[in-house]
C-alpha cells in the first residue's frame, strides 16, 4: 500500500516539471531535483502544495559532490523509478566547420555521462523498488535512420551515445529485474523544443 516512488532530474521547467505534476497527481512519492532549487518557483509551488509527497534536491547532473550528497540522503530508500530528463541541446549552430570541442563535452557531460553515474549511483534504490524501471529521454536525433537532414553534430551525437549507454546498461541489469528504457518526448514545446513544437508538455508526459 505504500506510494510508488520516482527520481526526476531537470525538474524545474519543461517535460520535467511536467512529470513532478503527472506523478503527484497519480499519488506517486516524488524526488525532484534541480540546479537551481531556490529560483525553481513552480517546482517550489508544487512542494508547498504537496509538501508529504514531493521531495526537492539540489543537483547539477554533472557535479560529482551534489551527486554522492543525493546517494546519502536518499540512501535505503526504494525508488520505483528514475527518469534521466536533465538535458540540453547545447552548441546551437554546430554545422559542418563550426563544431567546439569543449561545447561538445560540456553537452556530452550532461546528456550522456550524466544519465549513467546517475544509473550507477542510484540502482540500488531501483533494486529496492518494485517495479523497478530505468528511463532515460532521448531523442528521435540521437537514431541514424531518422537523421535525413544532417547537421547537429553535437545534441544527435550525444543522444546517440546516451542509447547506446542504456542499450548497455539494459543488458548488464537484466539479471537484477531493472527494466531500462529510452524514450522519445516528441517535438514539445518547451523551452528546448521552442514554439513550433507539436505538442504540449502535458500531451507528451501523458
Ligand atoms: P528544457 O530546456 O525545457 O529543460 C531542460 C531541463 O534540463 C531544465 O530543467 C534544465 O535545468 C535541465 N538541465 C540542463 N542542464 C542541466 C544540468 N547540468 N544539471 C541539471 N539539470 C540540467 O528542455 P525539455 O524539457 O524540452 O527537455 C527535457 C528532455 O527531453 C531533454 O533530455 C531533451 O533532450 C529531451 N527532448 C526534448 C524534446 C523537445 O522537443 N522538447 C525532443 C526530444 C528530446 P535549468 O533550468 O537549470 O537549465
Amino acid at each position: 500500500n505504500k506510494m510508488p516512488s520516482i527520481l526526476i532530474t531537470g525538474s524545474n521547467r519543461g517535460i520535467g516539471l511536467e512529470l513532478v505534476r503527472q506523478y503527484l497527481a497519480q499519488g506517486w512519492q516524488v524526488y525532484a531535483t534541480a540546479r537551481h532549487p531556490k529560483t525553481a518557483t513552480e517546482l517550489q509551488q508544487l512542494a508547498q502544495n504537496n509538501p508529504e509527497q514531493l521531495n526537492i534536491s539540489q543537483f547539477d547532473v554533472t557535479n560529482a559532490e551534489q551527486r554522492h550528497a543525493l546517494m546519502t540522503k536518499l540512501k535505503g530508500i526504494p525508488l520505483d523509478v528514475l527518469i534521466n530528463n536533465a538535458g540540453v541541446y547545447g552548441q546551437n549552430n554546430a554545422s559542418f566547420g563550426n563544431t567546439d570541442e569543449d561545447k561538445w563535452l560540456e553537452t556530452l557531460r550532461i546528456n550522456t555521462i550524466a544519465p549513467m553515474k546517475i544509473m550507477e549511483a542510484f540502482a540500488e534504490n531501483i533494486t529496492l523498488g518494485e517495479k523497478k524501471v530505468i528511463a532515460s529521454i532521448s531523442s528521435k536525433m540521437g537514431s541514424m535512420d531518422d537523421n535525413s537532414s544532417g547537421g547537429s553534430y553535437v545534441y544527435r551525437s550525444s543522444k546517440a551515445a546516451l542509447n547506446a549507454v542504456m542499450v548497455s546498461a539494459a543488458r548488464d541489469l537484466k539479471s537484477a529485474g531493472i527494466t531500462t528504457v529510452i524514450l522519445h518526448p516528441g517535438w514539445v514545446r518547451t523551452d528546448m523544443g521552442g514554439s513550433s513544437g507539436e505538442i504540449t508538455a502535458q500531451q507528451s508526459v501523458e
